[in-house]
């Protein structure tokens, strides 16, 4: 999954994309860390009523699910969600006290995080609200505890215990240590013999074991699987997820449908080799208008790597964003022909990628309400080799991204000139979209090896020098007449405006997610590093990048952009001798000497002024809602609403898509 940090480094605006509502705002809730947006489908009307209809069966298998991962989080989550509800539904003293707003905050944080631990730092949330409290607005709102009183209270006020979802420090036990409810009365050792005694090494279609199932002891002591199946653990959400694919099996058409048949058959078994069978058959549909994820899929939140949360998501072709991707891959030699590289290591013959842009209709489980922009499955490594995978990005959900931050300030603070930020406001979103699509269709498939050289050559180095000649090739390309004359772009204004944000981001902005103190590691924001400083430090005599001090605050400003251009072309010519040649000591010396060391005063006064900004580092999404509409009995449309309010969703979800006992 790419996960966006569009809020914390360039904020653009604008783009071509027709949508629905423009004028209802897209932040519809903000607390903590968090905002809460809204996401809009746009074309959702024009498309077939039978692909309607099919995203709406699947959106309600999508949502069906919710329950699963909050177990799957930690197995106290839906008692204490369901405790907190009910007070919180029921409750009629003073709702404007500080204790009964705390816990709302409590409660609107445990939705956004599917439990009660946070969804990036896995760590467990403080309750802001006093124990005696809610001790006695117990006693008063909950008749039946799900759990015994003082353990509940515990959970939420006793900061040592549960204390992280995941823990994956060196040397401690990360099974035991752990609050996720993958495992149960095991230990790290016996959890890893259990697995190795499993595996064939030979097979070359390796199961992926462990998948679909928390592992514990049985009465005797013995070791055992509890797999998620129709029967198995999690069987009343999984009965319903079956009940409507084979609603939407019913209005697919091949391959689909026969992608949806080895879907529920493997829910109905727990049978992994039949989830592989899925998968393969899955990857394999590039056909089908409308997509589908849905099943036990990442293993981010086992710290043993084996265990999936359940999630999903239902999408449908954005096919004017994939018009511009299949211009650039049919273009492809012509670009590869005319790289600002060394002759000898172009590529003679070049085939570019057709990533898919995707519109996405209805989000579940592990992907929300915190959103991927972009997903690449699946993740079996022998499916991915021998069938490929599938990569797209999600243009409606960085689209609310880009809508979101818009008048955050963020260009008024860190953009000294109004005619950079007119332009960012008008091409931003372009020419991301145009950076992404050329770094990943072409930048990365682009150049080759000298004879001799492996590729293995530049170690440690590697993938930030990769990252760099990818989003080289990007830049370079962006300011080329050749996108104006295959109707990329209307100007090379578009070029400008992300000319501009990439310097300020690379040298100034994307400071703000590190650390004070440390220096940069990333190597997506190394390279950013790297390219920017080089740039700035090969142009300084001509001033072609320039500092700027105004009322004591520090601004980054490109004063020459044909010049910038030539420089971004210098350095992808030696980035790509470097690669082609596997000439490490260079590669060495331009990520050490650009890519790492961090100006601490520089560091101190972008966080300071980002601070003073007051913009959230997280955000995720309500759903939009979708309705049959129903003529004598015959479906004749489905509509779209939008939601604008979060508490009311998360309300809703609970009453309408929960399915599950509270402890399973
Ligand atoms: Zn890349």
């Amino acid at each position: 999954m790419i996960f966006s940090f569009s809020t914390l480094t360039s904020c653009n605006t604008g783009g071509a994309t027709e949508q629905t509502n423009e004028n209802a705002p897209w932040i519809i809730d903000r607390f903590d860390d968090i905002k809460v947006l809204r996401y809009e489908v746009p074309k959702f009307e024009t498309l077939p009523l039978q692909q309607k209809i099919l995203i709406y069966y699947l959106s309600e298998a999508a949502l069906c699910g919710r329950d699963i991962l909050f177990d799957q989080n930690f197995k106290y989550n839906l008692a204490i969600r369901r405790t907190l509800e009910q007070i919180y539904t029921s409750y009629e003293g003073d709702k404007t006290a500080a204790d009964f707003v705390a816990m709302e905050k409590y409660l609107k944080k445990i939705w956004f995080a599917n439990g009660i631990h946070h969804h990036y730092s896995n760590d467990k949330f403080r309750a802001e609200f006093s124990r005696e409290w809610f001790e006695q607005t117990l006693d008063k709102y909950v008749q039946e505890l799900p759990i015994e009183k003082a353990l509940l209270c515990d959970i939420i006020f006793n900061p040592d215990l549960y204390a992280s979802r995941l823990n994956q420090t060196d040397g401690v036990d990360m099974v035991t240590e752990s609050a996720c409810n993958y495992y149960e009365g095991v230990t790290m050792k016996e959890v890893e013999d259990f697995y190795a005694a499993m595996v064939d090494p030979k097979d070359p279609h390796p199961i992926s074991y462990g998948l679909n199932s928390k592992l514990m002891k049985d009465a005797d002591g013995k070791i055992v699987e509890k797999v998620w199946h129709l029967g198995g653990m999690y069987s009343d959400a999984i009965q319903q997820i079956v009940f409507w694919l084979e609603k939407a099996r019913s209005v697919a058409e091949e391959p689909q449908k026969s992608i949806i048949d080895a879907l529920i058959n493997y829910y109905r078994t727990g049978d992994l080799r039949e989830f592989d069978r899925y998968n393969v058959l899955w990857v394999s549909d590039n056909s089908s208008n409308v997509d589908f994820v849905n099943g036990f899929i990442e293993n981010y939140g086992d710290p043993m790597g084996f265990k999936s949360s359940w999630e999903s998501t239902v999408n449908f072709v954005d096919s004017a964003a994939c018009h511009r991707t299949k211009i650039i891959s049919e273009n492809a030699q012509w670009f590869e022909d005319n790289s600002p590289i060394n002759p000898s290591f172009r590529k003679k013959e070049v085939k570019g990628v057709s990533a898919k842009v995707i519109t996405v209709a209805m989000l579940g489980g592990d992907c929300f309400p915190a959103t991927p922009i972009g997903i690449n499955l699946p993740n079996a490594d022998w499916i991915r080799k021998e069938y490929g995978s599938k990569s797209v990005t999600i243009d409606n959900i960085t689209y609310a991204y880009d809508k979101a931050a818009q008048g955050n300030g963020f260009n008024e603070e860190f953009m000294l000139r109004e005619e950079d930020r007119t332009r960012i406001k008008e091409y931003g979103k372009l020419g991301d979209d145009l950076h992404t699509d050329l770094h990943e269709c072409l930048g990365h498939g682009s150049g080759q090896l000298a004879p001799g050289v492996t590729g293995g050559e530049l170690k440690s180095y590697s993938s930030t020098l990769e990252e760099a000649r990818a989003d080289l090739f990007a830049l370079y390309y962006l300011g080329d007449e050749k996108l104006v004359e295959l109707g990329l772009i209307p100007s090379l204004d578009v070029a400008k405006s992300q000319y501009a944000t990439y310097i300020m981001n690379g040298m100034m902005t994307q400071l703000s997610r590190i650390e004070p103190g440390k220096n940069v590691e990333e190597s997506h924001m190394r390279n950013r590093k790297l390219i920017a400083e080089w740039c700035y430090e090969q142009g300084k005599d001509a001033k072609v990048i320039e500092w700027v001090v105004e009322n004591g605050k520090r601004y980054i400003v490109v004063n020459d952009f044909d010049a910038l251009r030539e420089l971004f072309g210098k350095l992808l010519y030696e980035v790509q001798r470097i690669k082609s040649e596997g000439d490490y000591e260079a590669g060495r010396k331009l990520v050490e000497d650009y890519a790492v060391k961090v100006d601490p005063e520089l560091h101190k006064e972008v966080l300071d002024r980002y601070a003073q900004l007051g913009i959230e580092p997280y955000s995720g999404f309500v759903n939009p809602s979708y309705e049959l509409v129903e003529k004598e009995g015959e479906i004749v449309d489905v509509k779209i609403n939008y939601n604008y309010n979060f508490v009311e969703q998360m309300l809703q979800y609970s009453k309408e898509y929960s399915f599950l006992p509270t402890l399973n």
